[in-house]
C-alpha cells in the first residue's frame, strides 16, 4: 500500500485505542439465544437485537432448511432480471399485511432501504424533515437525495413545526418526515401521533424506521404505530429481518402503492444489489407468522424489561429512562464504559460498551437488550453481576 496512507490509518488507529474508542469483536460459538457460547464459555447474552427470541427458533429454522435444500443457496441475480423468487413475492405481501399497507419491497438490508428511498422519492424542491437522532442508513440515504434537509431536535414537537414552517416558506413542493420509531441507542419511542398532527396540519407525509419495534412492540407486534396509537397514519415504515423477525438479514419499506411501484423502478440499492436469498425468506416468513401470535413472548420480554430496570435503578444505576426492551446504562466516560463491559464479561454476562462514534462523545454507555430467550435466572444473574462489576471497579478506583 502507499506508505503515506499507510502510516496516516496505523496513527488514526492508535488515537482511537488511545481515546478507549477501539471496538472488539467477540466470536460466538454457538446459535444467537439467551445463552451464547464465546470461547467456548456460556454466557448470558444482553446486546442482542433478538427481541423475541426467534434467531434459533427451531420452525423458523427448519423453514429456511426447507427453502435452502429446495431452492439452493441464493438467486444470483437482482431482482427486475432473473432474481424474483416466489419466496420474495410471498415475505412482501406477508410484510404488507401484517403492517396494514398497500404493498411492501424488499432490500438485503434496511441500511440499504433507507439508503435508497429518499432519492427515490424526492428531489431537490423537496424537503426532508429529520430527527436529529435518527439512525445512520437514513443519515446516509437523506445525504443522497438532492431534497432540502431539516433537522429537528430529537423528540422537540415545537423544533418540528418551526421546521415545517421554515419549509413551507422556502416554497417547497413535498415535505417528508422521517423518524427512527424506537431510538435504537436511548430506547426512546418517537412521539408518533404528535408527529402526524403536525404533518396533517402542515400537509406533509411521515416515514418511520421500525428496526428495533416490529414484532416485540406494540399489539400483535406491529410496532410502534400500533404501540402509540397513530396507526395508519404513518404512511412509510422502513424495517428490518435482521433483528426480531427472525435476525438473519433483510430489509423491507412498506407503504402506498405508488411508493413501492416507484421503487422497484427506480431504488438504487434494489437495482442494483443481489436478491435475498429464498432461505432467508422463508425463515422470515415464518419468524412473522410467529411473531404475530406470539402474545407469551411478548409478556416475557415486558417482564424482563420491568424487572431489570426496576433492579439497575434500584441498585442505584444511571438508566436512561424508558419502556422498551433497550435499558442503557449510562457511564459517559468510555474508558469507563470499556471496564464495566470487560468487568461483566469476565461475570458471565454479554455486553457491549458503546462509544463515540456510535453515541455522542461524553455519552458512552453500556446498551443492554432485554429478550424473551432470556430466563428469570438469566435476569438474576445480569443483576447480580451489574452490583458485583460495580463494586470491582469502585475498588479499583
Ligand atoms: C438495525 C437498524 C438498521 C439497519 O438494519 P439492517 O437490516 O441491519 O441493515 C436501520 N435502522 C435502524 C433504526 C436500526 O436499528
Amino acid at each position: 500500500m502507499m506508505k503515506g496512507l499507510a502510516e496516516h490509518l496505523s496513527a488514526t488507529l492508535e488515537d482511537i485505542r488511545a481515546d478507549g474508542l477501539e471496538k472488539h469483536e467477540m466470536a460466538i460459538g454457538s446459535s444467537q439465544s439467551g445463552r451464547v457460547k464465546v470461547g467456548g464459555r456460556e454466557m448470558v447474552n444482553l446486546c442482542a437485537n433478538n427481541y423475541l427470541g426467534l434467531a434459533d427458533d427451531p420452525e423458523v429454522v427448519a423453514a429456511s432448511v426447507a427453502a435452502l435444500e429446495k431452492y439452493g443457496s441464493g438467486m444470483a441475480s437482482v431482482r427486475f432480471i432473473c432474481g424474483t423468487h416466489e419466496l420474495h413475492k410471498q415475505l412482501e405481501a406477508t410484510i404488507a399485511r401484517y403492517l396494514d399497507k398497500d404493498d411492501a419491497i424488499l432490500f438485503g438490508s434496511c441500511f440499504d432501504a433507507n439508503g435508497g428511498i429518499f432519492e427515490t422519492l424526492l428531489g431537490p424542491d423537496d424537503a426532508i424533515i429529520s430527527d436529529t437522532l435518527n439512525h445512520a442508513s437514513i443519515i446516509d440515504g437523506v445525504r443522497l437525495s438532492k431534497a432540502r434537509r431539516f433537522r429537528f431536535a430529537t423528540s422537540d414537537m415545537d423544533d418540528l413545526e418551526t421546521q415545517l414552517k421554515i419549509a413551507s416558506a422556502e416554497g417547497t413542493r413535498f415535505k417528508l418526515i422521517v423518524t427512527d420509531g424506537v431510538f435504537s441507542m436511548d430506547g426512546y419511542i418517537a412521539k408518533l401521533p404528535e408527529i402526524c398532527d403536525l404533518a396533517e396540519r402542515h400537509n406533509a407525509a411521515v416515514m418511520i424506521d421500525d428496526c428495533h419495534a416490529t414484532g416485540h412492540l406494540g399489539e400483535k407486534g406491529k410496532g410502534t404505530p400500533a404501540l402509540t396509537g397513530a396507526g395508519n397514519r404513518v404512511d412509510i415504515v422502513s424495517g428490518t429481518f435482521g433483528k426480531t423477525l427472525g435476525g438473519a438479514m433483510g430489509g423491507f419499506i412498506a407503504g402506498p402503492q405508488p411508493v413501492i411501484d416507484i421503487l422497484r423502478q427506480r431504488a438504487r440499492p434494489y437495482l442494483f444489489s443481489n436478491a435475498l436469498p429464498p432461505a432467508v425468506a422463508a425463515g422470515a416468513i415464518k419468524a412473522i407468522e410467529i411473531a404475530e401470535a406470539a402474545d407469551d413472548r411478548r409478556e416475557t420480554l415486558a417482564r424482563h424489561t420491568n424487572r431489570f430496570r426496576t433492579a439497575l435503578t434500584d441498585a442505584g444505576f444511571d438508566l436512561v429512562p424508558g419502556e422498551t426492551p433497550i435499558i442503557p446504562v449510562m457511564l459517559y466516560d468510555a474508558t469507563k464504559a470499556g471496564a464495566m463491559a470487560s468487568a461483566l464479561q469476565q461475570r458471565g454476562v454479554l455486553v457491549s460498551a458503546f462509544s463515540f462514534p456510535v453515541v455522542p462523545r461524553e455519552k458512552a454507555r453500556i446498551r443492554t437488550q432485554m429478550s424473551a430467550a432470556l430466563t428469570d435466572d438469566d435476569i438474576t444473574a445480569a443483576i447480580d453481576a451489574f452490583v458485583a462489576a460495580r463494586r470491582e471497579l469502585e475498588t479499583v478506583r
